[in-house]
């Protein structure tokens, strides 16, 4: 059964909650001196629980990627629901102003506001996810958030390598909120200098529409063989005109650019991005130069 039937305008009143949290909770923080916001304002979309894309997803990703359903079944296994009466909540928390520009003088190492949001910001989403959820569950609401739900776990994909039970990515690709990129990140109306989450709830709010005709309709390189600026970014050599090579980056994440937040920046951290900055596809869909 659905359980929105007393809120009137569901994808306002998440949206909503969504980006009154990031603009005015002091969750928001970096944790630095100056005490700056983590994020910028976010996007919001939805997806219904039964749109067929989380099933290709299984036969892309690999059998072990959870439809709606069976994240939601999980989590409650004495409700009985529908995979049409789910929706996915998905969302987009852009990099600040501030961190992009630092991070696009970076030619190696991550700069430390970039660091910073890899660590301290992502804690912002999980405290953001834990909201959502909350908020949901006290209107009566049955909510998850399946990246910090106990059952997620990482998974390797025979195509792609490492991958998990559910990816926050793939989410916002089915919520219309953006298209894959030559990186393997997504290219969203803001850009691809982002983090994204998602909370899966038994709500009905009316999808957003996918505005691309493929899942690389943005990327110059995917669209029109052009660009492949992120290419000449990677200090690692991980990224080609094959794409992405995930073992060659997180070989670099861990420990090359750990060991340098350490002795730099004095906090247990990683991160990199810089094929997220500097890049057409930073802060916009890309278009032709
Ligand atoms: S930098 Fe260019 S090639 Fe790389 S993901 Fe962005 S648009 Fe695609
Ligand atoms: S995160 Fe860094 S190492 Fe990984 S692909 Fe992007 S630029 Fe290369």
């Amino acid at each position: 059964m659905k359980e929105n039937s007393k809120i009137k305008e569901p994808a306002q009143w998440i949206e909503g909650l969504i980006k009154d949290f990031i603009n005015q909770s002091p969750e928001n923080t970096l944790k630095n001196a100056a005490n700056e916001k983590a994020w910028a304002e976010p996007l919001v979309g939805f997806s219904r629980g039964d749109d067929p894309v989380y099933q290709d997803f299984k036969e892309h990703v690999g059998a072990f990627h959870w439809t709606p359903l069976e994240i939601f079944t999980k989590a409650f296994p004495d409700l009985k629901v529908a995979a049409e009466e789910l929706t996915v909540i998905s969302y987009i928390l852009p990099q600040t102003e501030r961190t992009k520009a630092d991070n696009r003088k970076e030619t190696a190492y991550p700069s430390e506001r970039w660091a910073r949001a890899r660590i301290f910001g992502e804690e912002v989403n999980v405290k953001l996810r834990q909201q959502v959820v909350a908020t949901l569950q006290g209107r009566g609401i049955k909510a998850v958030a399946p990246m910090i739900s106990p059952f997620w776990e990482g998974k390797v994909s025979e195509r792609f390598g490492f991958a998990s039970t559910w990816s926050e990515r793939h989410a916002a690709y089915a919520s219309g909120l953006g298209t894959f990129g030559l990186c393997d990140g997504l290219i969203t109306p803001k850009g691809k200098a982002m983090r994204c989450g998602s909370v899966v709830a038994n709500i009905e709010v009316p999808p957003t529409q996918r505005p691309y005709k493929n899942h690389q309709a943005y990327c110059l390189f995917y669209s029109q063989g052009i660009c492949k600026k992120c290419i000449k970014r990677c200090p690692a050599g991980a990224l080609s005109e094959r794409g992405h090579d995930k073992v060659k980056c997180r070989s670099y994440l861990h420990p090359v650019t750990q060991d340098y937040v350490k002795a730099n920046y004095k906090f247990d951290g990683y991160g990199c991005g810089l094929c997220q900055t500097g890049v057409p596809c930073e802060s916009k869909i890309p278009k032709e130069e």
